[in-house]
């Protein structure tokens, strides 16, 4: 079977350099290797994501000179999918709602740091500090029941326990120069969000979930996703989903030294392309000659 490579944006914003290098990573792995080049639109979050922009994404994508196979796989088209999964995890036992505001959460947080530091996950958001997994079913019932809004987490420390020691390929590098075998480290992560009361999903389910619908074999994204990696193995685990290699690449940085943000400024595609570049110049750009 050809290696399977996919480019999955979010159409929330405008594409920029760092989109470019990662697309352009994926096309050229597939050239290279005989593979299939996929584009995935990870339009899950329906408040962030518009069509004006996934238009655009189709059209810098082709500027670029990349092409992939049609049709192209749109998340919010597959939520059934995605719930499939969710019950798999939930007959585990290994999903429990959660009831807290943001507000709330992070008014936990704060007492907890009274007394010292509170864990973070490695993006550096605090670990969820509720205790909604203990919770009697009956008040869970009444709380549904009464309409209130609610998260579905995942009960990281039970999953853990099923799973044991997992790792990954990883014929790129982690921020640390990580590569080889990586050991997958979940429990950083604590008990993330699955999906949401009005969305079956969240970012990491759906891209397990898809990356195992598409056959994607080698996963080529930037190495701000290098840790969740550890999520997606123990998901892919759980849902005995194939396990994919993993090329994670370095970030594509502003003048300051930082990641670029969806809004593009002098980044943007859109902007170098009115500017005069070519899509040679982009490959320049990015140090891909
Ligand atoms: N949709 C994600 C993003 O735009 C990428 C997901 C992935 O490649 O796994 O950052």
């Amino acid at each position: 079977m050809p290696p399977v490579f996919r480019f999955a944006p979010s159409p929330n914003g405008f594409l920029h350099l760092g989109h470019a290098y990662s697309a352009l990573l994926n096309f050229d792995r597939a050239r290279e290797t005989g593979g299939r080049m996929l584009l995935r639109i990870e339009d899950i979050d329906a408040t962030r994501c518009r069509p004006e922009y996934e238009s655009a994404i189709y059209d810098d994508l082709a500027w670029l000179g990349i092409t992939w196979e049609t049709p192209v796989r749109r998340q919010s088209a597959h939520l059934a999918d995605y719930r499939a999964a969710l019950d798999n995890l939930s007959a585990l036992g290994l999903v429990y709602p959660s009831f807290e505001s943001r507000a709330e959460i992070a008014r936990l947080v704060a007492a907890r740091e009274e007394t010292g530091p509170w864990p973070r996950d490695p993006d550096g958001a605090p670990l969820y500090p509720g205790a909604a997994k203990s919770l009697p079913a009956e008040e869970r019932a009444r709380l549904i029941g009464s309409g209130a809004p609610y998260a579905l987490r995942f009960d990281m420390a039970a999953a853990c326990r099923r799973v044991g020691g997992l790792t990954w390929r990883e014929l790129g590098e982690g921020p640390d120069g990580e590569r080889g075998r990586v050991a997958a480290r979940p429990e950083a992560w604590g008990d993330v969000i699955l999906a949401r009361k009005e969305t079956p999903t969240s970012y990491h389910l759906s891209v397990v979930v898809d990356d195992a619908l598409q056959d994607a074999s080698e996963v080529v994204r930037g190495q701000d996703l290098f840790h969740a990696t550890s999520v997606h193995r123990l998901l892919q685990t759980l849902l005995d989903l194939p396990e994919p290699t993993y090329r994670h690449h370095r970030l594509i940085c502003d003048e300051e030294g930082r990641k670029l943000a969806k809004s593009t400024g002098s980044t943007g595609l859109r902007e170098l392309r009115a500017a005069g570049a070519t899509p040679a110049g982009i490959r320049r750009l990015v140090g891909l000659d």
